[in-house]
C-alpha cells in the first residue's frame, strides 16, 4: 500500500467522519449480529475481530463489542471489564497478525476524533513504521 493511497483515504475518512451522526443501528451492528457478512478473525461472546474495509496500514483490524455503545465517551464505569477485554483482544489479533515490531491501538471519538461509525471499536494498526503525531 502506497503513502499517496493512504493519504487519499485519510482525507476519505475524515470526511467521512465529519458527516457521520450519532445513534441509530450501524453496520457493525449489523456484523456483530452476523446480518451482514464479514471475515471474522476472532469472536467470544462479547465482541468481533475482523479487518477494515479501507485499510489504512498492511494491518488493520477492528475489535467490536457485540454490546453497541455508541462511542468511547459515552461508555460508562460499569463497562470498565468489557473495554478491558477489548484491549487484550486487540493485544492478542496483533500477536496473531505477527506484529512483532510493534503496533498502534486507536479509537476515535466524535467528529473531531474522526470517528464515522457510531458503534465503539478499536483499530489495531501495524505493519509499517507509523507517523507521530496522527494528523
Ligand atoms: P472510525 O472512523 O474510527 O469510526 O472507523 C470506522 C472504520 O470502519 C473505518 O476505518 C472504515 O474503513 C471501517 N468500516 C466501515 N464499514 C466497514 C465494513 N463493512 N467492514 C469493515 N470495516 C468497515
Amino acid at each position: 500500500m502506497s503513502v499517496t493511497c493512504c493519504r487519499a483515504n485519510m482525507a476519505d475518512e475524515t470526511a467521512k467522519a465529519q458527516l457521520a451522526q450519532p445513534g441509530g443501528d450501524t453496520i457493525f451492528g449489523k456484523i456483530t449480529r452476523k446480518e451482514i457478512p464479514a471475515k471474522l478473525i476472532y469472536e467470544d461472546d462479547q465482541c468481533v475481530a475482523f479487518p477494515d474495509i479501507s485499510p489504512q496500514a498492511p494491518t488493520h483490524i477492528l475489535v467490536v463489542p457485540k454490546k453497541p455503545i455508541v462511542q468511547l465517551s459515552k461508555a460508562e464505569d460499569s463497562d470498565a471489564a468489557l473495554l478491558g477485554h477489548l484491549l487484550i483482544v486487540a493485544k492478542k489479533c496483533a500477536e496473531q497478525a505477527g506484529l512483532t515490531k510493534g503496533y498502534r491501538i486507536v479509537i476515535n471519538d466524535g467528529p473531531e476524533g474522526g470517528q464515522s461509525v457510531y458503534h465503539l471499536h478499536i483499530h489495531v494498526l501495524g505493519g509499517r513504521g507509523l507517523q507521530w503525531p496522527p494528523g
